[in-house]
């Protein structure tokens, strides 16, 4: 890639000057930042109109909310965040002080998505921003027009010498992954994940991985029928309100218990139509699919005879358009690709059992995934799904909510991937927490040196198992 190598050397001498390190430099480049998403909304709403077909009232909710809130508390935190933590010690290392201090890391890349083109792009670029670092950012090609935008505009807003857009498709990506990075700052899938982290080994660069996996949603009976209105409402918000199902938090299968099934279709269809109208390709709310590798995809999970036989509503396509209807399928083969694969797209399998709290043997025989939303008021089942399963998170009762939170870290975990941020942890993520201890020359401790003899092993014991006594011993430990 031409430039590449003169943009990653002016990269790393900016960020050897120091320049990134500065709290008034990081804050200059947030309010740019904020500047940017002011200035922007129009353009940004058109891009992503232009890529996924995304409303702009999602596309505020999803996207530019999302970078202009994270700014803005990076901006208000980003001096107490910077600040030296003081440690504790041990009594008897006196007169001794310790403190953690977040460092940048250096030069990092953020490798983008494109379905959620503009927040999981400039999300971990407010992070690397805040915490000090000099970052190259590569948007998606996936999402071409929000990539150009980005390459074109940022440039505007932010530092150039420190913050540069590389646009590009796969070729750009495995140029990018053989430099050696600081840190790596990867959202995407699961088979990609493994290639930038066996790019990332070559060079012992840390990796944030945010991938995908399958998120499944439990419907207990103590949450019906009381609530399924509500119910109804936030699976079919998490299932086609977000990029229409084109997420990494979206629903991806429901467990419910049988007797429950048929309500909860019907219920699933009403909302569906009162969201997105009698005929939802008309829909503006409903966004497109991405392109056709993806619809592709997509269809090749629907169009298994024995998953197209398990379709209960929805399951039309209109190739041209590259549209699948909302669908939904009840009991699909478990060893299809449907239930082995995340779906991310506008299928939603239902899978029921005899008793619910089976899905807890369901879920936990099954990849970690990314998100267990679980309705239930049954104190008892909550603590089992905490306690019996592993997940990136668990949301009781609502959907998508979490990722929202900024007092929750947002990440991973096994396959869903590692690595978190959001708030606080968004700093955290992108700094190495150095350590450090300054002693005064006196007092010295001789039990700590050879010759070794029975009285420095008790010493030793002493000091690691009372640090109260601490001072008797450094008194102690002064003479022998
Ligand atoms: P992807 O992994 O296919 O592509 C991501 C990027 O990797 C693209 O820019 C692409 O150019 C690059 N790439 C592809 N092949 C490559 C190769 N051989 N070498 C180097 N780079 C390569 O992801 P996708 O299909 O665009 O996104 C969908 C996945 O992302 C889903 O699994 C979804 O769950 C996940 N995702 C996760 C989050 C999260 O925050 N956890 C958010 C959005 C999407």
């Amino acid at each position: 890639m031409e430039g590449l190598e003169g943009a990653l050397a002016e990269l790393r001498d900016t960020f050897k000057s120091g320049r990134t390190r500065s709290v008034e430099w990081r804050k200059s480049q947030l309010r740019g930042m904020i500047q940017f998403v002011q200035d922007n909304e129009e353009g940004i709403f058109k891009s992503l109109d232009q890529d996924v077909g995304k409303h702009p009232v999602e596309a505020y909710r999803d996207e530019v909310g999302v970078v202009a809130k994270s700014a803005k508390l990076s901006l208000s935190c980003v001096e107490k965040w910077m600040a030296p933590k003081k440690g504790d010690l041990p009594l008897v290392f006196f007169p001794a002080s310790a403190q953690v201090m977040p460092e940048p890391f250096g030069v990092v890349l953020i490798m983008g998505s494109w379905n959620f083109p503009i927040s999981l792009t400039l999300d971990p670029l407010i992070a690397a921003i805040s915490a000090g670092n000099a970052v190259v950012l590569k948007p998606s090609e996936l999402s071409p027009t929000c990539s150009s935008f980005l390459a074109e505009n940022i440039p505007k807003y932010l530092d150039p010498k420190s913050i540069k857009v590389i646009e590009g498709g796969i070729d750009v990506c495995e140029q990018l992954l053989q430099q050696n990075w600081d840190k790596i700052f990867f959202t995407g899938s699961q088979r990609v994940g493994r290639i930038v982290m066996a790019a990332a080994a070559q060079h012992l660069t840390p990796v944030t991985l945010e991938l995908g996996g399958k998120s499944p949603a439990i419907l207990d009976r103590s949450s019906i029928p009381t609530n399924m209105k509500v119910i109804a409402k936030r699976i079919v918000g998490a299932k086609w309100g977000s990029c229409s199902g084109q997420a990494c938090i979206a629903i991806d299968y429901l467990l419910v218990e049988e007797r429950f099934a048929s309500d909860l279709i019907d219920l699933l269809a009403k909302t569906i139509k009162q969201f997105y109208g009698e005929n939802p390709r008309e829909s503006k709310s409903l966004c497109k699919i991405v392109n056709k590798n993806n619809f592709k995809r997509l269809l090749d999970l629907l169009k298994d005879p024995l998953v197209e036989a398990s379709v209960v509503y929805g399951g039309s396509v209109d190739e041209e358009k590259m549209y699948i209807e909302p669908t939904i399928l009840l009991n699909p083969p478990l060893d299809s690709q449907i239930m082995t694969e995340e779906i991310f797209g506008p299928l939603l399998p239902i899978i029921t059992l005899d008793d619910i709290y089976e899905s807890i043997d369901f879920i936990s025989s099954r990849p970690k995934p990314l998100a267990i939303y679980a309705f239930t008021r049954d104190e008892t089942f909550k603590k089992q799904i905490l306690s019996k399963t592993s997940s990136g998170s668990v949301t009781f009762n609502d959907t998508l909510l979490q990722f929202l939170c900024d007092s929750l870290p947002f990440g991973g975990v096994g396959q869903s991937g590692f690595g978190r941020y959001h708030g606080k942890y968004s700093f955290d993520t992108f700094s190495h927490e150095k350590a450090i201890l300054q002693r005064g020359f006196f007092p010295e401790l001789e039990p700590r040196y050879p010759p070794w003899n029975s009285f420095k092993l008790h010493f030793i014991k002493l000091a690691y198992a009372f640090n109260y006594i601490g001072l008797i011993l450094l008194l102690l430990g002064l003479k022998k």
